[in-house]
């Protein structure tokens, strides 16, 4: 349900097909519109975000991210002055643009188009065992979200066929439903982007609406920056929302 575009014979990002219906805009990058390794996110966000389409003088607000479940909401006319500790953000502001950067975790971007609010989250094992989903969610529902009309793109992170953990990350997965997990111990594989669409289920975002990039970061490293597949070497990709 993706595609990808290309600008100046490159291909610089992806779009969930369908997934801006109602308005707005969003964006996965690949590693071509991303962040290289050692680089400065300044050095890539605006050809990225123009490329993409998205709309000039929206302010860009990034996150510290820390695998923990801090999420952050945007205050309404507040300037940014410095930038948040948090794996999560919400907001109702269409002047700003929400964004996350990873490489296997998985990015999540969200959307209620009919109340106005949007979220990100990025989820890696640690921040999705510590609730950062669900946390999310809650935030986007204090600003007037009903779960049952957000949409979900889940980006391109680690898939299943890439991602192996010990049985301390596989058992509390496994919990939350067997499926989550392949292989044999102790060469355990966890499906994480079919983990967090579970946990968006959970919380009552309708399974229909929820559209994943079918694509691993560690398989296609033409393509993404993989943390695991580069050895810790790897660039950042963007991935960007706002409401406007
Ligand atoms: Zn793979």
């Amino acid at each position: 349900m993706t595609h990808l575009a290309d600008q100046t014979g490159q291909a610089i990002f992806i779009k969930s097909g369908g997934f801006d219906v109602g308005g707005g805009c969003h964006a996965f990058s690949t590693r071509e519109g991303g962040v290289p390794h050692g680089g400065q996110l300044e050095g890539s966000l605006a050809r990225f975000l123009a490329a993409a389409g998205f709309p000039a003088g929206c302010t860009p607000v990034p996150l510290r991210q820390v695998h923990g479940n801090q999420v952050h909401t945007i205050p309404p006319g507040a300037h940014r002055s410095q930038v948040p500790t948090a794996d999560g953000a919400v907001t109702s502001r269409s002047d700003v643009i929400l964004l996350l950067q990873t490489a296997d975790c998985v990015p999540i971007l969200l959307r209620d188009a009919t109340s106005g609010v949007v979220g990100v989250i990025h989820a890696g094992w640690r921040g999705a065992l510590a609730g950062v989903v669900a946390r999310t969610l809650e935030a986007m529902a204090s600003l007037g979200a009903s779960p049952s009309s957000i949409r979900a793109a889940i980006g391109p992170a680690i898939g299943p066929c890439c991602f192996e953990v010990g049985e301390e990350v596989a058992a509390p997965f496994a919990r939350l439903s067997p499926a989550l997990i392949e292989g044999q111990g102790p060469s355990w594989r966890l499906d994480l982007p079919g983990a967090v669409a579970h946990l968006l289920r959970r919380a009552g975002v309708p399974g229909e609406d929820t559209r994943t990039v079918a694509a691993c970061t560690r398989c296609r490293t033409d393509l993404f920056f993989s943390h695991r597949g580069e050895k810790g070497l790897a660039g950042r990709l963007i991935a960007a929302i706002t409401l406007a």
